[in-house]
């Protein structure tokens, strides 16, 4: 099969891999669509501490089952499905307290590999995480599952929220965190250095902040009251520092964007302490919270299609990752020949 392999950190090439054969518990998908992801750009150029290379890219995907493991019960080829990333195990201490998004079993076996073929999906995710896609749901759309159901892990990170919403990063994830939050009766604003995105924002019921004109500091006047939430959306220590400095008092600021492996971040503590902010982390989701995501694409109450910049075939992949990293277009797809 034809499958895109990161050979190193900065390279990949398209190989012909054998197929993947099911082991027990496991499924083997048919990729029917799967996503560009800026994680996908940013392992290509820094790698990642657990992801052992060479690796096959992707892992925003729906497909149809085409093999089942020994001992798998409920899923038989034909079948359609969008799997999460990881499959907690339900038993460890984090699942138990209802982190099943931090269960450390959970991320030893990641479903990875969606440029190719087929991709084969562990059986912790086939038994916690495999979900199916519900007639007339478009491919593409599925395929939004992995990014929204963190956004909707984010939103359930924050203690009830309500009010006003900053948005730091103009990308996908800033985009459905918007559409999540003004769906949800928040006044949202995106910041973002790409005015092209601004119709965006409108789609998704958010007001624009052109960062390249305005500075994000004129938000506090702006309307009167500060926002009473931020998101950081784009990993930079620099954002993750200043949105303490730009909530109100007694604000909560989500530090939702992974800055890089060994990242020192430096706060005002007088800022922490005397205007009582609420800093918190957010990492990845957990199955129901898949499930959340995937009803919200069903039901139509988040619509991705506008992040789509672009549709094409694997053998359009390098130019999509290419257009991805220069920051060129939001999301692409790419979908099975078959
Ligand atoms: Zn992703
Ligand atoms: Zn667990």
């Amino acid at each position: 099969m034809k499958a895109f392999v990161q050979t190193a950190v900065g390279s990949y090439e398209e190989r012909d891999l054998e197929r993947p054969v099911p082991g027990p518990g496991e499924v083997v998908l048919r990729m029917r669509a799967a996503l560009t992801c800026g994680t996908d750009v940013k392992l290509l150029k820094r790698g990642h501490a657990r992801i052992a290379l060479p690796v096959t890219m992707g892992h925003e995907v729906c497909g149809d089952v085409a093999a089942v493991g020994e001992g798998v019960a409920g899923w038989k080829p034909g079948d359609r499905a969008v799997p999460g990333v990881s499959g907690p195990c339900g038993a460890c201490d984090d699942c138990s307290a209802g982190r099943a998004n931090l269960c450390a079993a959970a991320h030893s076996d990641r479903m990875w590999g969606a440029f190719a073929e087929f991709a084969r999906v562990p059986a912790g995710v086939v038994a916690a995480n495999l979900h199916r896609v519900p007639a007339g749901l478009e491919d593409e759309v599925a395929a939004f599952v992995d990014p929204l159901a963190s956004v909707l892990h984010g939103w359930n990170r924050l203690r009830a929220p309500s009010g006003r919403l900053l948005l730091y990063g103009s990308g996908a994830l800033g985009f459905l965190w918007a559409a999540v939050a003004a769906g949800r009766g928040l006044d949202v604003i995106v910041a973002g250095r790409r005015p092209e995105r601004a119709p965006l924002a409108a789609i998704y019921g958010a007001r624009y902040l052109d960062l390249a004109r305005e500075g994000v500091d004129s938000l506090a006047g702006r309307g009167g009251a500060a926002p009473d939430l931020a998101v950081d959306c784009t990993g930079d220590r620099l954002v993750w520092e200043r949105l303490a400095g730009l909530v109100r008092p007694g604000g909560q600021v989500l530090l939702f964007g992974g800055c890089a492996p060994g990242t020192l971040v430096g706060f005002d503590a007088a800022r922490l302490h005397y205007a009582e902010i609420t800093l918190s982390g957010s990492f990845h989701y957990t199955p129901d919270e898949a499930r959340a995501a995937l009803d919200a694409l069903a039901s139509g109450a988040v619509d991705p299609r506008p992040l789509v910049s672009g549709r094409g075939t694997l053998a359009d992949l390098p130019r999509f990752l290419e257009a991805q990293a220069r920051g060129d277009g939001v999301r692409y797809a790419v979908r099975g020949d078959a």
